[in-house]
């Protein structure tokens, strides 16, 4: 009797093509070979759940749950030490911030982590006008969790707050409408172009 060979999961593959065709630099993970120096270069890596070098040995092995619903991504602060000092040229800062956008695009991504918070805030707060109105940005960080502990927050902060003002960095009337782009347009156009640009290159990888 012949033994049969056991069948590969086709969900191991799944997962490295879905990262090669969805996220940005995502084509470089199957180049990596562990030898871990971005791991052991990262100034932040032993403190989050996966090293940049086993998120991409977890990404071939088809983990993908466990990958797409890590917030260790979502740390990476782009300093850019990995990358410097990869043998293999990776571009493990992209890899890493493409990761956790695809991880936020396909729902999956940690809806507490705070570096998502203000991420997703500071997006909506800058495309309305064109600039950062950072009063809004602030008291909508503050005020996430609800009122009581948006008031608490804003009672801890008070003397930053009134330092800001007495130095004339914060203007109060910022909260009514704003200083806002010129070329508001030309704002709304350049991220639509944006989107069209990841789009064509999503494309692009596709038909590749
Ligand atoms: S330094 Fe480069 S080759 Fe080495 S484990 Fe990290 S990503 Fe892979
Ligand atoms: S760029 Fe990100 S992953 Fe790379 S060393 Fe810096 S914090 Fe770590």
């Amino acid at each position: 009797m012949t033994a049969s060979m056991p069948t590969p999961s086709p969900y191991r593959g799944d997962f490295l093509r879905e990262v090669e065709r969805e996220v940005e630099g995502g084509e470089w993970v199957k180049m990596c070979m562990q030898c871990g120096v971005c791991a052991g270069s990262c100034p932040f890596g032993p403190h989050w759940e996966h090293t940049p070098q086993k998120i991409f040995m977890m990404i071939r092995a088809g983990k993908r749950d466990e990958v797409l619903t890590s917030d260790s991504m979502w740390m990476c602060t782009s300093c850019y030490n990995c990358v410097v000092r990869c043998p293999r040229k990776l571009p493990i800062t992209t890899i890493m911030h493409g990761l956790a956008s695809h991880a936020h695009r396909q729902g999956l991504a940690p809806k507490m982590q705070p570096t998502r918070a203000f991420s997703l805030r500071f997006y909506d707060n800058f495309k309305r006008t064109g600039r950062v109105n950072e009063l809004k940005l602030t008291l909508g960080l503050y005020f996430k969790d609800g009122f009581v502990a948006g008031l608490k927050k804003a009672w801890e902060m008070r003397h930053i707050g009134l330092g800001l003002l007495k130095a004339g960095r914060l203007n109060p009337l910022e909260l009514v409408g704003g200083h806002r782009c010129q070329d508001q347009k030309g704002i709304a156009a350049m991220l639509a172009k944006v989107e069209q640009i990841e789009q064509r290159a999503k494309a692009t990888k596709q038909e590749g």
